[in-house]
């Protein structure tokens, strides 16, 4: 039965922030909502779906908030880039839990504890069914991991960038503050950047537009939300050109 899905998309880069990590009482690691996530891309990997994600550190560190007590700003940024390494050493621990061939692919080379990003192996990994987590951001400061996932959204020729987050997308207002606020299903690039929509950071989202790549924002707590996105399902917000 399975077998028979038909799906809108092949390659999907899942950008998620590091909040996902963090259990229902806000303790890391602990009781916390990637387990669902982490059965449904197993779904989806068997049924021929091609999926690297890129993790974030904000959990943990973030380098705005470690500069803000006076660290120097390159320092903190290091710290927040390792921080992604820490949640992507725990979700490939996951994988594995779930017999789920993955990859941790980093940006900042440490040995022995993952792999450095290599492109050309990431692109043979990912037609092989393999899952790929890209962790360490870019490697470099200033930036952060919507950049990165936009740059490895290019790279592997992916065909979206899915944004899990925890609201249900993008409303024309605050929906918790007006509860008449309007629920946009599509949007193009323009569109957002006009009315200043914050979908992710503005280096990301500006890289996203310039080479065309679609921008799915949803709500990753709602189970199976990949399956009916990727059945054609409209739930949550899809940004194109
Ligand atoms: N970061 C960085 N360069 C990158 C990616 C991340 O310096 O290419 C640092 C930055 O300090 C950021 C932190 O790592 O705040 C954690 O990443 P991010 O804030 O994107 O995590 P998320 O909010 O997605 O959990």
């Amino acid at each position: 039965m399975a077998n028979c899905m038909k799906f809108i998309y092949k390659r999907i880069l899942l950008k998620m922030s590091g909040e996902v990590i963090k259990g229902v009482d806000k303790v890391n690691f602990k009781n916390c909502l990637i387990y669902n996530i982490v059965k449904e891309i197993r779904f989806l990997v068997k049924n021929g779906i091609e999926i690297s994600l890129v993790i974030g550190g904000g959990n943990l560190f973030r380098g705005s908030f470690l500069s803000k007590l006076g660290i120097n700003r390159v320092s903190s940024d290091y710290i927040g880039m390792l921080s992604t390494i820490i949640n992507g050493l725990f979700l490939k621990d996951i994988f594995e839990r779930y017999n789920i061939p993955v990859c941790l692919m980093s940006s900042i080379t440490i040995d022995n504890v993952c792999k450095k990003y290599n492109l050309e192996k990431a692109m043979k990994l990912l037609s092989n069914s393999v899952v790929i987590i890209f962790c360490g951001g870019m490697g470099n400061p200033f930036f952060t991991t919507d950049s990165a996932a936009c740059v490895r959204a290019i790279e592997t020729n992916s065909d979206i960038i899915f944004k899990g987050t925890k609201v249900n997308g993008i409303y024309s207002q605050d929906p918790n503050k007006y509860p008449d606020a309007f629920f946009y299903k599509k949007l193009n690039y323009q569109d957002v950047l006009q009315k200043e929509f914050k979908v992710m950071d503005l280096t990301a989202f500006i890289l996203a537009r310039d080479y065309n790549i679609p921008v799915h924002i949803f709500n990753i707590y709602h189970n199976n939300i990949l399956s009916r996105i990727l059945q054609g399902n409209t739930e949550g917000t899809l940004i194109t050109s």
